[in-house]
């Protein structure tokens, strides 16, 4: 089935959401999503959102500004930083507006906590800028920001699969997507086409993400030749439940949380004298396998402790609800009485499909935009985070990008016509399809995803070198080699879950291999990418962004863009 929209947005996160809510009521939008859309992984940001609004104590901009730099470990693109900064407070009166009910301090204003790297002073002491609805900040925001778009007369195609990209004469007008409950292909004819398919953590056995973060959104932009800039940087949070990887937010070290190791040592103080357990994420990461190493783990198993008893059952209860009843359910413990046991999780891709900060895609070095496509969230890469991202900083990512990205399309959909559609453009989709179908080899789905997960988060998660990322990288591309046999034993057309499942891994493994590449090129240490055979961050060798392009069959194409710095030289990154 055909139909035609001014502007298609895959992906109904808050990046998707906040992008369709500014194209307004007089550009013909619609929204893709593979999961119904309120279901979408925004609904699960638990802890906060960050902006200066100084409420509970002194806070600016330019404070947020540098702690957002010195957190990229100076990757970070620094202009595209100060807008996130300075545009924070707008974007959260806004969503005040439109009705989002924030936690209050006694005087009415939003409620705000602390959240990791974020201090006052540039580096002085932590501050409160995180502002939260308990830990459940995303859900409130999502289903919000819907509400808004179903006013809009946005249109909703849920549980549609994009498949690919329409590239026309290196135009990009629109998309082929798969309709879960019947699978049916459907071409989406468009002006422009925002992706915002958000993040790729099941690349890892061991992460926060849900189910449906399979990277989709990279991997077609990545094939429709758009370049991924800095997929080597992956978040791991210091806070997963141990072995299931559910996180339990950073909120709950904002609200005074503590990390303990074997001995009931408090550890951070020893790391990061300053700050302690409001270190950045990276950093934290690296101290909780450290103390693990060095056999401190909880009965020498590979986890530590989150302590929050001395809390108290009211601020336990109030301020972090959900993540007390994770801890409850899938833990077994009550964190009002026992420490909750955790241990590192993939969380978060700061690398994604290379943009400019007004959400057009870029084509190469020289930022030439790739017209008529846009991304906007976590699949995109503006640089906000560089090589790490402090906590609830993507929420604002999403807002502040989102935004931005849906007034330059409202721009460029109002100066242009439609650009033709090529001939068939479903074609290339259906053959895979019937190719998936028709193959009987018994190499299974669920085998060659576990095997990547497990070598990922083996070799190429906290600690990183040459050895294990070269295993890695070799057994990735077998794996890759392997996929090419893969079938489908269910052989119907309604809610095929074998076929996607299929599908998504081939974008999970495109993505692998482009981490892996990266990786390894990097021979240096910095942010969340820690390379043990190189320790040190080298500024003078490797202050630029990896940007990499497919190529087809051949190696993809690496190459380097340098870092935008404005206001701070780097410096050495002490907390
Ligand atoms: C457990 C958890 C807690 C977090 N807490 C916080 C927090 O407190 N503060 C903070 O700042 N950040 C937090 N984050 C990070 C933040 O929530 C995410 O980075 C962000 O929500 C991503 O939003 P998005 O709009 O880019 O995409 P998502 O919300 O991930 O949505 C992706 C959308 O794309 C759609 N999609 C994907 N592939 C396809 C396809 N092929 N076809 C059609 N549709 C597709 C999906 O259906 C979905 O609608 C948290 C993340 C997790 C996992």
């Amino acid at each position: 089935m055909n139909h035609q929209h001014d502007i298609v947005i895959v992906g109904s996160g808050l990046a998707g959401l906040r992008a369709a809510i500014e194209l307004g009521v007089d550009t013909k939008t619609a929204v893709l999503s593979k999961v119904f859309a309120t279901r979408s992984h925004s609904g699960a940001a638990q802890g906060g959102i960050g902006a200066a609004l100084g409420n509970e104590e002194e806070d600016k901009w330019e404070w947020h500004m540098f702690d957002t730099i010195k957190g990229s470990d100076y990757l970070g693109d620094q202009d595209a930083i100060e807008i996130l900064a300075r545009d924070a407070p707008r974007a959260i009166y806004e969503l005040e507006h439109m009705g989002v009910p924030f936690n209050r301090t006694k005087e009415g204003k939003i409620a705000q906590r602390a959240f990791g790297g974020h201090t006052r002073e540039f580096g002085q002491a932590p501050v409160k800028r995180a502002c939260y609805a308990a830990t459940r900040t995303g859900r409130v925001i999502l289903d919000t920001l819907w509400e808004k778009c179903l006013q809009r007369g946005i249109e909703f195609y849920d549980e549609f699969q994009m498949l690919s990209l329409i590239i026309e004469k290196g135009h990009c007008c629109g998309v082929v997507a798969y309709e879960l409950a019947t699978g049916e292909l459907h071409v989406f004819h468009s002006k422009a086409v925002l992706v915002a398919t958000g993040g790729a953590g099941k690349i890892f056995k061991t992460t926060s993400n849900a189910f449906a973060s399979t990277g989709d959104g990279m991997a077609i932009a990545y094939r429709a030749g758009a370049p991924l800039e800095d997929m080597e940087f992956v978040q791991f949070h210091p806070t997963g439940i141990y072995k299931l990887g559910i996180l339990i937010s950073e909120a709950a070290r904002g609200e005074g949380g503590i990390l303990r190791n074997a001995q009931g040592d408090r550890f951070m103080e020893r790391y990061a004298p300053v700050i302690k357990d409001l270190a950045p994420r990276d950093m934290i990461s690296r101290c909780i396998l450290q103390e693990i190493r060095a056999g401190q783990g909880i009965d020498g198993k590979d986890y530590v402790h989150l302590d929050l008893t001395h809390l108290g059952k009211e601020v336990i209860e109030s301020k972090l609800a959900e993540i007390t009843s994770f801890a409850r359910t899938y833990a077994g413990v009550d964190p009002i009485k026992e420490p909750i046991p955790v241990q590192p999780t993939c969380h978060y891709m700061m690398g994604g499909i290379a943009t400019d900060n007004e959400g057009r895609v870029i084509a190469d070095e020289q930022r030439t935009p790739f017209p008529g496509l846009y991304a906007a969230g976590e699949c995109a890469c503006v640089s906000v985070h560089g090589a790490n991202r402090l906590g609830c900083n993507a929420l604002l990512d999403l807002l502040v990008f989102g935004r931005r990205a849906g007034r330059e399309m409202r721009k460029y959909s109002h100066s242009i016509g439609f650009q033709s559609l090529p001939p068939n453009p479903a074609k290339a989709d259906q053959d895979r399809i019937d190719a998936l179908m028709q193959n009987h080899s018994g190499v299974s789905i669920p085998e060659i995803r576990s095997q990547m997960q497990e070598v990922m988060m083996d070799n190429v998660s906290v600690f990183r070198e040459a050895n294990g990322l070269e295993a890695a990288l070799k057994e990735v591309m077998q794996l890759k080699q392997r996929y090419q046999q893969i079938g489908i034993t269910d052989k119907g057309r309604c809610f095929n879950r074998d076929l996607l499942d299929a599908i998504e891994l081939g974008h999970l493994l495109d993505l692998a291999e482009v981490i892996t590449r990266g990786a390894l090129l990097r021979q240096e240490s910095r942010g969340a990418h820690t390379r043990e055979d190189y320790p040190e961050r080298d500024d003078e060798r490797w202050l630029s962004h990896t940007m990499c392009r497919f190529t087809g069959d051949k190696e993809p194409d690496i190459f380097y863009k340098p870092v935008v710095i404005t206001e701070h030289q780097p410096q050495e990154r002490k907390y």
